[in-house]
């Protein structure tokens, strides 16, 4: 629904003076004055009028840092899921934006705007998701130039996209990828037979895991978090 509509049909008053009001700066959303009539709103979004709440969001969005062996289900019948490690009260529609296999640790984003995760997790972005990888082997010279080359899958049929790899140590990289297919690193490595040992995503986007959440904690995205996506 369009900003001037909301106000009007949540206050007194008329078309006109909501459009003063507008232009005077007295409206916020999501703690920023917008003078933009036009400008759509949804549910998701706290709006104020003045010193006036109009629109409390019901919107959750957290970051997680999963641990190893919680699953990236809303349900499951033997694991225990990124869900479960939500307190009760946050858990309704909740889902995450980006999976992670059950052994893979770090960043995980939750939500239940189901248009916000869709931005995150759209392949045309192309968002940049940022990997600690460690490997049973040494990471070979030439892995760097291939991962950037791409690596054809074949059950998909596609060659993956440009990849950045940081060597860290003989068994550690950064790696960023931009998709996110089925145990998309693990086959990279397989590529050349080098098993991922240890997995962590770090970032996803402009968001950065919070290093003060300890394995299996979550805090709610800022403002300034959640319009990334
Ligand atoms: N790539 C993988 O192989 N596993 C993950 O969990 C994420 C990316």
């Amino acid at each position: 629904m369009r900003l001037d509509r909301f106000v009007q049909i949540n206050t007194a008053y008329s078309r006109q003076q909501v459009r003063l009001l507008l232009a005077q700066g007295q409206v916020r959303v999501a703690g920023k004055v917008v003078r933009d009539a036009e400008v759509r709103v949804d549910s998701f979004v706290r709006i104020e009028l003045q010193e006036q709440l109009l629109q409390d969001t019901n919107a959750v969005y957290l970051m997680l840092n999963k641990p190893a062996g919680i699953v990236s289900a809303t349900e499951h019948p033997e694991h225990q899921t990124v869900i479960d490690l939500l307190p009760e009260h946050l858990r309704a529609g909740v889902h995450y934006a980006g999976r992670l296999d059950l052994k893979t640790t770090g960043l995980m984003l939750l939500t239940n705007d189901g248009l916000w995760s869709r931005r995150v997790t759209q392949p045309e972005t192309e968002t940049a998701k940022v990997y600690l990888v460690t490997t049973k082997d040494k990471i070979s010279s030439e892995v760097a130039e291939v991962f950037h080359r791409g690596i054809y899958f074949k059950y998909e049929d596609i060659t993956t996209r440009p990849a950045e790899l940081e060597l860290i140590s003989d068994y550690q990289c950064r790696l960023t990828l931009h998709e996110g297919r089925y145990h998309q690193v693990k086959r990279m490595f397989g590529y050349f037979d080098n098993e991922v040992t240890a997995l962590h995503r770090e970032s996803i986007g402009a968001i950065q895991l919070d290093p003060d959440l300890e394995p299996g904690e979550y805090r709610t995205l800022s403002t300034d978090e959640i319009v990334l996506f």
